[in-house]
């Protein structure tokens, strides 16, 4: 019985996410889920992507916290449009939220919606939101056995981060062992070593697999559109 009410829960979710997906495909907005445990740089990332991205693309952000708007308000100057889900006591975000979050944006006036989901490692990872991708964020501070500890993330995205190699004289981390047993959990994914703060190397490939995705996918809806 328990059993049956979980699977009905997430079948309701995988089915508000389609709705999701149909809305943004039909409005050809692409959508990605950043995922990321707290404090890994997420918003810094996109501090940092909207700030170099935000003069040739649209860009649009849905914050997801427990609590507090400071995520959507460190955004606010930079993106084109900002809406924050306070999730209260839950600590991932559902497709119902995102539906909801959806109705507050001005979808034809965006190229790119980012979602940044609630920092945890866990759960987000099993909800379907009607993304185009999925983003998995790791970090030099958290320590370098978060991967192997976390198989689901790694294996659920289409593009891995690790952030803050800026932090790397400091820190004890062994990224060799960090990409193989990533590579074992998921052969073949990407995984970009990137500093937000310095902008580095990695952060320009950041930028240049989300322009790349930003532009497949609405390739992808042209196609879908203009095959109906
Ligand atoms: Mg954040
Ligand atoms: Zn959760």
């Amino acid at each position: 019985m328990k059993i049956e009410v979980i699977e009905n829960v997430l079948k309701l979710n995988d089915e508000l996410a389609e709705q999701n997906r149909t809305r943004l495909r039909a409005a050809g907005v692409p959508c990605i889920d950043l995922m990321g445990g707290p404090g890994c740089g997420k918003t810094a990332l996109l501090e940092a992507t909207l700030a170099t991205l935000g003069h040739v693309m649209r860009i649009g952000v849905c914050a997801g916290d427990l609590a507090t708007t400071r995520d959507a308000e460190r955004l606010h100057a930079l993106a084109e449009q900002v809406v924050q889900i306070n999730t209260g006591k839950s600590c991932h975000l559902e497709a119902h939220q995102i539906g909801q979050a959806l109705a507050r944006f001005d979808l034809p006036a965006l190229d790119l919606l980012i979602i940044e989901n609630v920092g945890n490692l866990i759960c987000p990872v099993g909800f379907d939101l009607g993304q185009s991708a999925k983003v998995g964020m790791f970090s030099l501070s958290e320590g370098d056995d978060k991967a192997v500890k976390h198989p689901h993330i790694v294996c659920a995205c289409d593009l891995l981060l690790l952030n803050k190699l800026d932090l790397a004289p400091y820190l004890t981390f062994d990224r060799m062992r960090f990409r193989d047993e990533i590579e074992r959990l998921h052969p073949g994914i990407e995984l970009v070593e990137l500093s937000a703060k310095a902008k580095d190397a990695g952060f320009l490939r950041w930028i240049q697999w989300l322009t790349a995705h930003a532009r497949g996918a609405e390739h992808e809806s042209a196609n879908l559109s203009g095959a109906r």
